[in-house]
C-alpha cells in the first residue's frame, strides 16, 4: 500500500513484538506447555493468527471486558468474532444455562423453549418455520443440501471472497474468470469449480451470467460482505439480485451470522430482503454453541414432500446434539433478554462513534486507508487493498495497549456492555499507531 514507509513499520512492529513478549509471560509459558499436547500449541489452528507471537490466554471474560492470565485487563472488541456480540456472559443466560445444565442437557427431545425461540425467530425475520443446529456452518450446510434436493441443481453460487464457515463448497476463488481453490484450503474434497458458481458482489450481470445456466440451487450470500472488509450493497442491488434468483428459479439463502449487528432483524428486516431461507448464528445463544435456519412456506412444503420418514436421520441434516435443551434455552434467554431493540439502540451509535473516531485520525494524516469515505465494492476490490503487514501492526499496537481485534478481518463489535468510554480509549490508541507511523 503506497504512503507507508515500511522500513519503519518494521521497526515499530519488532519494538511491539518485544513489547509484548515482557507483558505476557504467563501466556508464554501455557503455549509453551501446550506445545506437547496440542497440535501447533493451540485448541484450533486460527487461534495462531492472533498478532503476537503467541494467543494470550485468557483467564475470565465479562461484559465487553476480559483479563488474561497475566493479570492484564483488555477491552473486547473482537467479541469472539460476533460469539460473544451479547457481551461475555451476560448474567440472565448464564442463569438460563445453570438452571438448564441442572435439569438435563441434550435428549434428542424438544423442549418448550425451542418453541418460544422459532416464535421469536418468525417475528425477527418474517420465516415461518426454523430448525436448529449447533455451529453456522451447519446450518448453512444443511441450507444448502435443502436447495439441492427440492431445486435439483447441483451449484451453489456465491461472492468472491465470501466467508460462510467451513462449507465446502464455499471455499472458491476465481482468478481471470476460472473457478478453483480458495488459497489456504486444506484438502478440498474436489475442485469447487465441479459445485460452485463465483462472481464479484454487487454485478447484477455478472450474477445473471452465472444463474442463466440453469443450474443454481441457491446463492449463499451475507447481505453485507464482513469477511473481506465491510461491503455494503449498492442501491436497488438485492431488489434486482432477489429478481434474478426468481426468474433462474435459484433460492436465495440470506446469512446473517454477522450482519445480525444491523438490528434486531439483521439485514433482512432492515433491508425488506425477502430470502428464501435465512442462517444466524453464534451471537444467538451468547457462544453457548447453537444456530438456526429458517425457511418460506414454499420451500417447507417442497422439502417436506421429499422427506420420508423412515430414512429422516440419516438424510445428512442433523447432529445428535442439533437443537439440545441447552442450546435453546441460552438462544431463549439471549433473544428475550440480550439482543432486544433496546440493546441495538445501544450499539449502533457507539459503532457510528468508532468509526468517525477512526475517521477522523486517518483524514489527519492523510492515510490512504478506509473506513467509510470509499470503501471497496466488491471482494475482488477490498482483497487487492489489504495489508497484511500493516494490519498485524496496527492489531498488535492495540493489544498492547489493552484493546482486542479480531485478526482475520478488520471488523469490530460492540455489544450491549460496551461503552463511549472503550470506543474512545481504542481511537486514542489507532491515533497514536497512525501518529508513530506518519511521523518522519
Ligand atoms: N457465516 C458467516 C457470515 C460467518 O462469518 C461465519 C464465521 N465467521 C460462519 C457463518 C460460521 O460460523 P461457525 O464458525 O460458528 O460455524
Amino acid at each position: 500500500m503506497n504512503g507507508i514507509n515500511r522500513p519503519k513499520l518494521k521497526t515499530l512492529q519488532q519494538r511491539e513484538e518485544s513489547r509484548f513478549l515482557a507483558d505476557h509471560p504467563q501466556s508464554a509459558a501455557l503455549y509453551q506447555r501446550a506445545q506437547s499436547s496440542l497440535l501447533g500449541g493451540v485448541p484450533m489452528n486460527w487461534m495462531k493468527k492472533w498478532a503476537g507471537a503467541f494467543p494470550i490466554f485468557v483467564k475470565s471474560a465479562k461484559g465487553a471486558h476480559f483479563t488474561d492470565v497475566d493479570g492484564r485487563e483488555y477491552i473486547d472488541l473482537c467479541l469472539g468474532d460476533t460469539g460473544a456480540m451479547t457481551g461475555h456472559s451476560p448474567e440472565v443466560v448464564a442463569e438460563a444455562v445453570a438452571r438448564r445444565a441442572k435439569d438435563g442437557i441434550t435428549l434428542m427431545l424438544p423442549t418448550e423453549d425451542a418453541l418460544w425461540v422459532g416464535e421469536d425467530l418468525q417475528r425477527r425475520f418474517g420465516l415461518p418455520y426454523w430448525q436448529f443446529t449447533l455451529t453456522a456452518t451447519d446450518a448453512n450446510r444443511f441450507a444448502i443440501r435443502i436447495a439441492r434436493e427440492i431445486t435439483q441443481r447441483t451449484k451453489i453460487l456465491v461472492f468472491h471472497y465470501c466467508y460462510h464457515g467451513t462449507v465446502d463448497e464455499s471455499f472458491a476463488t476465481f482468478e481471470n474468470g476460472v473457478v478453483g481453490p480458495r488459497r489456504g484450503n486444506i484438502g478440498p474434497p474436489v475442485n469447487p469449480a465441479e459445485t460452485t458458481r463465483v462472481v464479484e458482489f454487487n454485478d447484477l450481470s455478472a450474477l445473471e451470467d452465472a444463474l442463466k445456466h440453469h443450474d443454481v440451487a441457491c446463492i449463499l450470500a451475507e447481505p453485507a460482505m464482513t469477511n473481506v472488509g465491510i461491503i455494503l450493497p449498492d442501491a436497488g442491488y438485492w431488489p434486482a439480485a432477489r429478481e434474478l434468483a426468481r426468474r433462474y428459479g435459484s433460492l436465495l439463502i440470506a446469512d446473517e451470522t454477522h450482519t445480525i449487528c444491523a438490528g434486531p432483524g439483521g439485514c433482512t428486516a432492515l433491508w425488506k430482503l425477502d430470502p428464501d431461507m435465512l442462517v444466524f448464528g453464534k451471537a444467538i445463544g451468547s457462544g453457548i454453541p447453537g444456530a438456526t435456519f429458517g425457511v418460506s412456506e414454499e420451500v417447507a412444503q417442497r422439502i417436506s414432500a421429499r422427506i420420508h420418514l423412515e430414512d429422516c436421520d440419516v438424510g445428512g441434516i442433523g447432529g445428535t446434539l442439533a437443537g439440545n435443551a441447552l442450546s435453546l434455552a441460552a438462544m431463549r434467554a439471549t433473544l428475550e433478554h440480550v439482543l432486544t431493540p433496546a440493546a441495538f439502540t445501544h450499539m449502533i451509535p457507539l459503532a457510528k462513534r468508532f468509526n468517525d473516531g477512526v475517521a477522523n485520525e486517518i483524514r489527519a494524516h492523510s492515510l490512504p486507508w478506509n473506513v467509510a469515505a470509499k470503501p471497496p465494492h466488491n471482494g475482488g476490490e477490498s482483497a487487492a487493498s489489504a495489508d497484511f503487514e500493516l494490519e498485524r501492526f496496527l492489531h498488535l499496537y492495540a493489544l498492547n495497549r489493552g484493546v482486542l481485534l479480531t485478526p482475520f478481518h478488520n471488523m469490530v463489535l460492540m455489544c450491549p456492555a460496551t461503552t463511549a468510554t472503550d470506543i474512545d480509549a481504542h481511537t486514542k490508541i489507532f491515533a497514536s499507531a497512525t501518529r508513530e507511523l506518519a511521523s518522519q
